[in-house]
């Protein structure tokens, strides 16, 4: 039976950790938080991002745009909070609403400021280990894998999910800490036997109980990234918890493992941005 990776404990100490350093050193760290129509889910994100701001002492700014925003609008705001000194961290809450272009919101972020480490700049540092932030639901992914103790050189590690914010960058950070790492997609053949191959598993799909035990090796470390709403309203993750967990050594919960963990690392990519702007 798998021990279970508590991610509000692992968060908790991290936030913390954030907290005690802005008040001992009394650091003055600002977030802008910009929302776009009102998407349910994507209100609770920033409801949560704001109370944890509050908690570690960083000055939250809330930017509630409506559903009809224009690029030029949301472009000018982005400027604003780029030039604004009281603000280190922009983050612009995904999905935007159609007629918005993204990848061109991001890209208005200055490098300084993103603390979600989209940009482009930032995928590049990260890519070649030269980074200041890191992306925070991957990062908080190998928290909650180094909480285990288990040390991820040498492991095979297999993450299903390519996506630019999770499966890609996630891939990477374990490349970095040196493991062997295979990423899985929709188009990867034999999925269940190339994920039996690992030890520790990543599951990034946003399918509800994709991961079945069969597709697990005895002992691995499962992490579930997937946040899956069901019809009865209920949370799931990607892996089908109750029979993977009599399999795996550890796991992550859903809700209550990366989750919380997300948050947690944008609030030290925040304390971070603003250590390097004070410092400017
Ligand atoms: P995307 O939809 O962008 O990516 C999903 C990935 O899963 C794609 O690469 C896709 O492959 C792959 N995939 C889909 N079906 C299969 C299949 N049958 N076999 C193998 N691979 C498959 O999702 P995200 O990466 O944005 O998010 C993934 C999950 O993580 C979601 O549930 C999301 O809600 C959750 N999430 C949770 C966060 C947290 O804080 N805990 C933060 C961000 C996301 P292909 O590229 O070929 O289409």
């Amino acid at each position: 039976m798998a021990q279970i990776i508590d991610g509000k404990a692992v968060s908790a100490a991290i936030k913390e950790q954030v907290r005690d350093e802005i008040a001992r050193d009394n650091i003055k760290a600002g977030l802008a938080v910009v929302i776009v129509g009102n998407d349910p889910a994507s209100r609770v994100y920033v409801n949560n991002k704001k109370k944890a701001c509050e908690f570690c002492g960083i000055k939250s700014f809330e930017y509630a745009l409506p559903e009809e925003t224009t690029m030029e609008q949301l472009l000018e705001l982005i400027d604003t909070l780029n030039a604004d000194k009281n603000v280190n961290g922009i983050l612009v809450q995904l999905p935007l609403p159609k007629q918005l272009d993204e990848k061109a919101v991001i890209e208005r972020i200055s490098p300084k400021k993103d603390v979600d480490a989209f940009h482009e700049t930032n995928v590049g540092k990260i890519m070649i280990g030269n980074y200041s932030f890191l992306p925070c639901t991957p990062a908080g992914c190998m928290e909650l894998i180094h909480s285990t103790g288990v040390d991820v050189a040498g492991k095979e590690c297999v993450v299903i999910g390519r996506s630019n914010i999770v499966g890609k960058p996630m891939a990477m950070l374990l490349l970095h800490e040196n493991g062997t790492v295979t990423v899985c997609h929709s188009k990867t053949k034999n999925l269940a036997e190339v994920c039996r191959r690992a030890d520790i598993l990543v599951a990034a799909v946003g399918k509800p109980n994709f991961v079945t035990a069969d597709m697990v090796k005895e002992g691995a470390v499962v992490i579930d990234v997937g946040i899956n709403r069901l019809e009865n309203g209920k949370l799931c993750g990607d892996v089908k918890f109750d029979e993977v967990s009599e399999k795996a050594s550890f796991i992550t919960p859903v809700p209550g493992g990366v989750g919380p963990m997300t948050i947690a690392t944008l609030m030290k990519n925040t304390l971070t941005a603003a250590k390097i702007q004070n410092d400017e």
